[in-house]
């Protein structure tokens, strides 16, 4: 006999999972096909996703093998933000029917400066179904910039976008812009044995600390991160602070030190006062090192007492596993000793150079909706980066598409407001802007 967890005729209890990096944006959700025959659903129907009442509309897809009979849902960071899921989490599934989308009103969640956007939204966005609420992410010249769906015309159903959808821009709402960025564990790429290390320290004891509590296991107070720069530490943190509905709370190390008396300090116990009160909450220490270099080694009175009180501060934690402070450095011998014991930063998750294939998996995150032309070969130009980090592969899959950008509009200025939206279209990014950009 077929049973589907919480059934109900057409719904279905499944869990979330993260989706493979190349779906994501697209709004789809990856399901058993069993579960799918089961249900009566076919491929391209419209799933309502309800995780406590919150709801997302995601387009059903089949799911690869591995993950039959699993009771799994895949479905992209944004899908999951815009029901404020986990992964992990079970959420409540149903085909729901579409209407046509008459007039979608979206509002930029930054700062654009193009002009004449509206007219070219019906072309990036079709057959995309949204609902009031959702943010969805838009590739524009290379850069991801999310949109919210801030009305729909009919409302309150699933609205399904075609070329004849009007669509009107929005002011950017004022919540736009704080806190975390949207990162999603999808878009980190080559860490997976890490990000499961990340997620099993911080998310789980945030997320459930009566699981900790019960089997008297503490959950940690400090993770050290280490490797080179540009390998995805910041990244990293940013995504599981975001996964988790977590705040965000960014020190970078140098900057903190002052030369005034007190006053680094200060600013530190603030940061952790203003995060403990807020919890749950994760703060990011960029270059530890600097700030809490071996204190034999210092000479400066204010390295020292900035250690001490860093030290006291992680002493004085009290909301155990519903704060937890990350550390970064790339000289994780450099730090005080004191920093490493029990009860401080006493786990180390090593952030190493991507392999080939960890820069084929970061190539493919940075050229995600990029037009790239048939001849671009991202396995070859993996082959031939070696010794790149996540932030050397972006910076070229940048520079590629600026290439292209200005074969299109030699006089470009992108300093200059207003860009018209018609070169959007005219865009392709070549093998030999990759190859231009590759020996710069
Ligand atoms: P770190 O903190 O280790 O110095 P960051 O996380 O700040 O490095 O990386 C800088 C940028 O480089 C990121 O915002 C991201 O765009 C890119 N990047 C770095 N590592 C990765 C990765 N593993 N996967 C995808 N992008 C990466």
């Amino acid at each position: 006999m077929a049973k589907n967890g919480g059934k109900n005729a057409n719904r279905i209890t499944l869990k979330v999972a993260e989706t493979n990096p190349k779906f994501v944006g697209r709004g789809m959700a990856l399901v058993d096909p069993r579960i799918m025959e089961e249900l009566n659903l076919s491929a391209g129907d419209v799933l309502e996703i309800n995780f406590k009442g919150k709801k997302s509309y995601a387009l059903l897809w089949s799911s690869q093998r591995e993950d039959y009979d699993k009771k799994l849902i895949r479905i992209d960071g944004y899908t999951r933000n815009n029901i404020g899921v986990g992964i992990d989490d079970s959420v409540i599934v149903q085909k729901v029917n579409v209407k046509k989308a008459e007039q979608v009103i979206l509002a930029p969640t930054e700062e654009l400066n193009i002009v004449g956007l509206e007219e070219h939204l019906p072309e990036l966005l079709e057959g995309r179904v949204v609902g009031k609420g959702d943010v969805i992410p838009l590739n524009i010249m290379g850069r991801r910039i999310g949109f919210a769906v801030t009305g729909t015309s009919p409302s309150d159903v699933a609205s399904l976008i075609d070329s004849n959808t009007e669509f009107v821009i929005g002011s950017v709402p004022k919540s736009a812009g704080k806190g975390v960025s949207r990162v999603a564990y999808e878009d980190i790429g080559g860490l997976k044995n890490e990000v499961q290390k990340v997620r099993e320290m911080i998310e789980l004891p945030l997320r459930h600390p009566e699981i900790f509590e019960r089997i008297g296991i503490e959950a940690p107070k400090g993770i050290l991160l280490h490797g080179p720069p540009g390998t995805g530490k910041t990244l990293l943190a940013k995504a599981v602070a975001n996964e988790t509905n977590a705040n965000f709370y960014s020190i970078g190390g140098p900057e903190i030190m002052s030369k005034f008396y007190g006053e680094s300090e200060e600013r530190l116990r603030e940061i952790f006062r203003e995060a403990e009160e807020n919890a749950p909450s994760i703060i990011f220490i960029d270059e530890i090192d600097s700030i809490a270099p071996k204190r034999e080694e210092v000479s400066g009175d204010v390295e020292k007492r900035v250690v001490s009180q860093l030290l006291t501060l992680m002493d004085g934690i009290k909301s155990r596993g519903k704060l937890v402070v990350i550390g970064a450095t790339n000289r994780p011998n450099a730090i005080d000793p004191a920093l490493r014991r029990p009860g401080r930063f006493d786990r180390e998750i090593e952030i190493g150079i991507p392999d080939e294939q960890g820069r084929l998996d970061i190539l493919m995150i940075h050229t995600r909706g990029m037009p790239l032309t048939q001849d671009v070969d991202l396995a070859s130009i993996a082959k031939v980066t070696h010794g790149f980090v996540g932030a050397d592969l972006e910076a070229l899959s940048k520079e590629a598409a600026m290439r292209s950008l200005r074969r299109i509009l030699p006089e470009i200025n992108l300093e200059q407001p207003n860009i018209p939206a018609e070169i959007l279209n005219k865009i392709k990014v070549t093998k030999q802007d990759f190859d231009e950009a590759l020996r710069d």
